[in-house]
């Protein structure tokens, strides 16, 4: 039994490959994780005689469906949209929507994927899932966006339920999309049924500390992994990748805890100010006008400049948080970040670090932050924000910011000690691989075979 659960991962590897062809993000947010589990099969044959790795590796339910809308002149667009339901043995299915046009079912099944270990990492009893579509709303009207939410929700809604399914933001669905696919349910369904999505306005359902909750999260997570090692984040330079949601808030909580952060960064560049981000501007330029990070330069002055094509990792930092998108920082980047003296990577984004990147900060002894564990805030405070509308609650942002704050620091020491037991002390990435699988498994085994 204890051979074949070692040669399990191996072999089960090749399999998913052959089954999911092309779903290259989907093989890679696999790969990590089976790659670490080999010390917790070994203490648990139980788990590999019930096959739960491959059950685990196929998705419960896989939704696609057309979705076609109207833009303003006329003209008829269809879109894909997805739901992958990919494991609901802790509960509803929970995870994100993505609205961007590099959207595919591989993307879809690797954020599913990941959200399975990280949702269970908070302790919370949510299931995994993820959902989206290849819309790209750059430049879109508002009333666009509307047509194609609501064309998107006509066909999701009979997905869904507080207590099947239950979607949030992600890339490209923020409050504005998550108003405009309630209003829809609303009223294909006729049910105020607020526990279906999270992310809510905060006059109808919404958790105060959601939307800022990811970003929070992680830089409360970086600053456990630096006190682990005797640091505080206090008066480290800071260096962050993107200027959505994720990125917003991770710059503004490391400010608040005394650090200088330096870069912002979007698809075409990124700013550098060595005053440190000038927040208000940024999210003027952002969030009020949705234009373009090159115009932070031209407003802000001397302090400031941009940088068109470049990347945020050739400037020099203690800490690393890349908060915009899966794969951004690779092995090159990581070896400039580690030349240049780097101590913590945290990922607020979903697996932006590759592969090759992650085994050499390992191998610096850079202390790294897994996005499982580390970007678990915003999923964690969605499961708040469904505690409150089943209760039909409303928490102070006090009571919000306590409670995910302590979900941090669960997770952190879960992970810490995790790899400690497991015999891989400091790795993170073992520690949260093997902690959500682990809790995950028991769930399976109890339930019996389905
Ligand atoms: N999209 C976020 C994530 O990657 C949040 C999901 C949620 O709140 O359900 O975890």
């Amino acid at each position: 039994v204890r051979s074949g659960a070692q040669a399990g991962p191996a072999s089960l590897y090749a399999e998913l490959v052959r089954r999911n062809p092309g779903e290259a993000e989907f093989h890679q947010a696999a790969l990590e994780v089976l790659e670490t589990l080999a010390p917790v099969l070994d203490a648990r044959p139980e788990f590999a005689e019930a096959k739960i790795l491959e059950r685990i590796c196929e998705p419960e339910r896989q939704i696609m469906f057309r979705v076609p809308w109207q833009d303003d002149a006329g003209t008829v667009h269809v879109n894909r949209g997805f739901r992958v339901e990919f494991n609901s043995a802790l509960g509803p299915y929970k995870g994100g929507l993505r609205f961007h046009a590099s959207v595919n079912l591989g993307i879809v099944k690797f954020l599913g994927f990941e959200q399975i270990f990280k949702n269970a990492l908070t302790g919370l009893n949510i299931g995994g899932g993820k959902g989206g579509s290849d819309f790209d709303p750059h430049g879109r009207s508002d009333a666009e966006v509307m047509r194609f939410c609501q064309s998107f929700m006509t066909e999701l809604h009979r997905h869904l339920g507080e207590h099947t399914d239950v979607p949030a933001g992600d890339i490209g669905v923020g409050g504005r999309e998550i108003g405009y696919l309630f209003g829809q349910y609303r009223r294909i369904t006729n049910r105020w049924e607020a526990g279906v999505l999270t992310g809510k306005g905060l006059s109808w359902g919404g958790s105060k500390a959601r939307t800022e909750a990811t970003g929070y999260g992680n830089v409360l997570f970086t600053q456990e992994m630096l006190k682990q090692r005797g640091e505080e984040l206090d008066g480290q330079q800071v260096v962050v990748s993107g200027s959505g949601n994720v990125a917003v808030y991770t710059i503004e909580k490391a400010q608040a805890l005394g650090a200088n952060v330096v870069t912002a960064s979007d698809s075409g560049g990124y700013i550098v100010d060595e005053k440190g981000i000038d927040l208000a501007l940024l999210r003027q330029i952002k969030e009020v006008e949705r234009g373009r990070i090159s115009a932070y330069a031209e407003r802000r002055g001397v302090s400031a400049r941009y940088v068109p094509g470049g990347r945020v990792w050739d400037v020099a930092c203690d800490v690393a948080l890349p908060s915009a998108t899966q794969n951004e920082l690779d092995a090159e980047a990581a070896r400039i970040l580690v030349r240049n003296g780097v101590k913590a990577v945290s990922e607020g984004a979903n697996m932006p670090t590759t592969p090759d990147a992650v085994a050499l900060f390992k191998e610096a002894g850079v202390a790294f932050g897994p996005g499982k564990a580390a970007n678990a805030g915003g999923v964690a405070t969605s499961a708040l924000e469904m505690r409150q509308n089943s209760a039909r609650d409303t928490w102070s942002f006090e009571r919000a910011e306590g409670e995910l704050a302590a979900i941090m620091r669960g997770i952190h020491r879960t992970c810490y000690e995790t790899a400690e037991r497991f015999g891989r002390p400091g790795d993170y990435v073992a520690g949260a691989n093997i902690a959500g699988f682990e809790r995950v498994a028991d769930a399976m085994l109890d339930q019996g075979l389905i």
